[in-house]
């Protein structure tokens, strides 16, 4: 199986948790850059 074409710059997107904006970065950005609000990642690695 292959995925869909996939960037290589390993982003990811991370919502933040006050008003849901999404940012996608490589790391946790930490702060929503939008409202200062907590960001999490959307993806979590299954394994
Ligand atoms: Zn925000």
């Amino acid at each position: 199986m292959r995925d869909v074409d996939q960037k290589s710059a390993e982003e990811s997107p991370y919502e933040c948790f006050d008003c849901g904006h999404v940012v996608l970065a490589e790391n946790n950005p930490g702060q929503c850059p939008d409202c200062g609000g907590e960001i999490r990642n959307r993806h979590t690695p299954l394994e």
